[in-house]
């Protein structure tokens, strides 16, 4: 698209370390497991880290996976580097490493020291096959004790599940740490748990499914053309969305290939991004079915990510697009001229921090 994106923002730049992690999750949004062997490295999260720190529109780094507090020691130095250049920095954890109250408070403790200032913990009926909720809530109580201004804990959702973000809250132990740190900045969201083929679906509870009396509230995709993962395999993304990893378009460079700056304009020149980030996936599939009757949506997607899949994946919606974008040419620079002009937080939750 010749048209330069006008979109302002401040920026977030996500670095997952390794894919390698201590669970094996079924639909893992990153394709992480215990047999991974990719590691990002140190020189790289510092090159991307450097790149990030010199455009001056990056405010945070995200460290995720996998499981981040695997590279131990390259994380602290890399959560340092970000943080000795002005940038804040957040942490997405299974919290394997909490087994004791003295473990919990020991990686707190080292994250502290590095400078860390968010921490988000995932958690849920799948995670939990793996990590018992009890780590995820001795995690929170050394976090909250700590200088940490932000902790969540995010729940994975289905429709029949018993993990659930009430469920936690009614915790004795969990109500414990609200009412010893009622200042703490303590957060427990849902999110829904999706497979990563486009056309399997899971269950979820009513109504939070998409379909053409809702889909209209759906707001634009607020990860695209503002996150960029550089994963564990040195691939650049240009958002930080479940299933990303699969899709090649979503690719926008080579960590120590590519700058930063570059990868940014390459998705900044991206229509098909730049119609995501004012639609959102949901609302495009919608429009697509309204050309191809044979293309069915409704009710089949919770997670936009999944809905995103679609797009990039079946054959018959890419064809709608590539046929008929240009109709949609004038609503994206308009959407985009409002956002650049009102933009406030979107609504709709997209990203990858469970
Ligand atoms: S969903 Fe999270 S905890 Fe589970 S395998 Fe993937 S990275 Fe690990
Ligand atoms: S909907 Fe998800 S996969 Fe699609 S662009 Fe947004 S974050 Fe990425």
């Amino acid at each position: 698209m010749s048209i330069p994106t006008p979109l302002h923002q401040l920026r977030t730049l996500s670095v997952m370390p390794t894919y390698k992690c201590t669970a094996e999750c079924s639909h893992c949004g990153t394709l992480s497991g215990r047999s991974e062997t990719s590691w990002l490295g140190l020189e790289n999260m510092i090159t991307a880290i450097d790149q990030a720190a010199a455009q001056g529109d990056y405010r945070v780094v995200v460290f995720t996976g996998g499981e981040p507090t695997l590279a131990a020691n390259d994380l602290f130095t890399a959560i340092r580097h970000a943080q000795s250049l002005g940038l804040s920095t957040r942490v997405v954890s299974n919290a394997y490493w909490a087994s004791t109250s003295i473990q919990a408070e020991r990686m707190i403790a080292k994250l502290i020291d590095a400078g860390l200032k968010e921490i988000n913990f995932s958690t849920g009926d799948e995670h939990a096959r793996f990590v018992p909720l009890d780590n995820v809530v001795r995690a929170t109580a050394a976090a909250a004790a700590s200088p940490l201004s932000a902790i969540v804990v995010m729940v994975e959702t289905v429709r029949d599940r018993t993990i659930t973000a009430k469920a936690i809250e009614a915790r004795e132990d969990f109500a414990a740490i609200r009412s010893t740190f009622p200042r703490k900045r303590l957060e427990v969201l849902e999110s829904p748990w999706m497979p990563l083929e486009p056309m399997k679906t899971n269950e979820y509870r009513d109504g939070s499914t998409i379909n053409r009396h809702n889909v209209a509230t759906r707001t634009g995709c607020n990860s695209i053309l503002s996150t960029t993962a550089i994963q564990a395999d040195g691939r650049i993304g240009a958002c930080c969305g479940l299933g990303m990893r699969t899709v090649p378009e979503l690719q926008v460079g080579r960590v120590g290939l590519t700058t930063i700056g570059e990868a940014d304009h390459a998705a900044g020149e991206d229509y098909l991004k730049r119609w995501i980030r004012v639609e959102g996936p949901e609302r495009i599939l919608a429009w697509a079915a309204t050309h191809e009757p044979s293309i069915e949506w409704e009710d089949m997607y919770a997670h936009r990510c999944q809905a995103c899949m679609r797009l990039y994946k079946d054959p018959l919606v890419r064809e709608v697009i590539a046929a008929r974008y240009k109709e949609k040419i004038a609503d994206v620079l308009v959407g985009e001229w409002l956002l650049y002009n009102y933009a406030g937080e979107d609504a709709t939750p997209n990203s990858h921090d469970i």
